[in-house]
């Protein structure tokens, strides 16, 4: 029974399958005989170390899996990820948990589908309850154009593999009844393409989930750290300046989202991303009426229902350049407007929240994971709208560039470099230019 609430041993390194805390129902019931007075810290708070072999530079989902899959895949735990906040506090906290992989173009579509199966595991993998949810992703068509182009992306995610349904009119009334199927609609419904796999998970506790996981195998997490520069010595990084002291690093992985710009501008790089601001909001919650997740490109507006019953739904970036994390009420009544033309019974319903975060808007709307012209510099950022479900694959394939300094064949595509090649990755709907798409 001492072994159940033993610490962490000094090492720091815990094979996970031994971990005394592992969560499981015979811990919630010993735990719950203790009052529930014994439970450990979910992550330790540990002092920083002079030295790390890696410093991961974002203590959001993305960072913290890159710390989990650097230590469990690759062997390298004497790892810190420095967070200016705190865990999960940037997008990771703050998006609408939208997870898919319904791509057309391949290098997305392998590398999201790569991801979506690894969330698939996620919840046992970290031994933590991601909450994922398989609910499925509903894109609407509201012309025969817009048929036609699903139909080729459905066709074409066949073909890399991925589940893909082409639905009728009939079949999407049948699915979301609460749309507005009448003449007078706003939107006329066609059809819709539907990927069941997709669905949504509890943001806070992917980035929890990945925390106590990394910690478990001795990463050291840093919170209220915020990196403010790098001292370099000709093409090579020899230390983080940050707002606790200087601290040496073998190699250094920027994983900043919004703040990947400025970060890497620090380092002398500029970058092709502009930081936007996307805003979200939810409904007051209400009994189950929407089980699936309904987006709609043309009325720029998507929508899901969230565990605790509120609607959670969001649109457009506001569409100008900023670090603000929060937004302004014109893009908050656009996609108001757009939920209700297509779903006009949720006008009764109340506004609770409206928030925003800085997106890292990539110039051909796919992400870059790579090596940098700094030797032991590496990138993950240009996440555009959709980096929470990138989640579990970034950290997976930036773990192994940063081990191996090369990228995976998943992410190989997705270089800095290329843009300067000519090698974009145009993803419609996207975003090949951050205010047109
Ligand atoms: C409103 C909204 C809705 C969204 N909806 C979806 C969706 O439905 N599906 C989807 O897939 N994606 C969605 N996204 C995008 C998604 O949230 C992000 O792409 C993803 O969470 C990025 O994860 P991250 O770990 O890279 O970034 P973050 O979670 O932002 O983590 C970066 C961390 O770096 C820290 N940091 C910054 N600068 C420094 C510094 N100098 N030193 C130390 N730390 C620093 C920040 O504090 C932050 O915690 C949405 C985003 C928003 C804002």
């Amino acid at each position: 029974m001492a072994m159940l609430w033993s610490a962490v041993p000094a090492s720091g390194k815990l094979r996970l399958r031994d971990d005394p805390m592992r969560y499981s129902f015979l811990t919630l019931a010993r735990q719950a005989m203790a009052r529930h007075e014994r439970w450990q810290r979910a992550w330790r708070d540990p002092t920083p170390k002079p030295s790390y072999d890696v410093v991961i530079v974002g203590g959001g989902g993305h960072g913290l899996a890159t710390a989990y899959y650097l230590a469990k895949l690759h062997g390298v735990s004497n790892v810190a990820v420095f967070e200016k906040g705190w865990l999960g506090g940037g997008n990771t906290g703050r998006n609408t948990t939208i997870v898919r992989s319904n791509y057309l173009l391949e290098p997305n579509a392998l590398f999201y589908e790569h991801s979506l199966k690894l969330w698939e595991g996620l919840s046992r993998e970290l031994n933590y309850n991601v909450m994922f949810s398989q609910r499925g992703v509903l894109n609407l068509a509201h012309s025969d154009a817009q048929m036609d182009a699903y139909a080729r992306r459905g066709n074409a995610m066949r073909l890399n593999g991925i589940d893909a349904e082409l639905l009728s009119r009939d079949e999407v009334r049948e699915m979301v009844p609460d749309l507005d199927f009448s003449a007078r609609a706003r939107y006329p419904i066609y059809g819709g393409l539907l990927q069941k796999r997709g669905g949504t998970a509890r943001h806070d506790a992917v980035a929890w989930g990945y925390a106590r996981a990394a910690d478990r195998l001795g990463v050291d997490i840093i919170q209220n750290c915020e990196v403010t520069g790098f001292h370099r010595n000709g093409n090579r990084i020899e230390a983080v300046e940050t707002t606790r002291g200087a601290f040496r690093a073998g190699k250094v992985g920027v994983a900043v989202a919004g703040n990947s710009s400025r970060v890497m501008a620090l380092a002398g790089l500029k970058l092709p991303i502009e930081s936007h601001v996307l805003q979200a909001a939810v409904s007051e919650p209400v009994k189950p009426c929407l089980d699936t997740v309904v987006t709609s490109g043309a009325a720029h507006v998507y929508v899901s229902q969230s565990d605790k019953g509120e609607l959670v739904f969001g649109g457009d970036l506001d569409f100008y350049a900023s670090y603000a994390q929060r937004g302004n009420l014109p893009a908050v009544k656009q996609f108001c407007d757009a939920l209700l033309a297509l779903f006009p019974r949720f006008s009764k319903l109340r506004l609770m929240r409206t928030w925003g975060g800085i997106m890292d808007m990539s110039i051909d709307g796919s992400p870059i994971i790579s090596k940098t012209p700094i030797y032991n510099l590496y990138l993950n950022g240009g996440w555009c709208y959709g980096g929470f479900k990138a989640t579990p694959g970034s950290g997976w394939v930036f773990a192994h560039t940063i081990a191996q300094d090369r990228p995976h064949a998943l992410n190989e595509a997705f270089s800095l470099d290329r843009f300067e090649l000519g090698r974009t990755i145009d993803e419609k709907g996207a975003g090949p230019v951050p205010n047109a798409h």
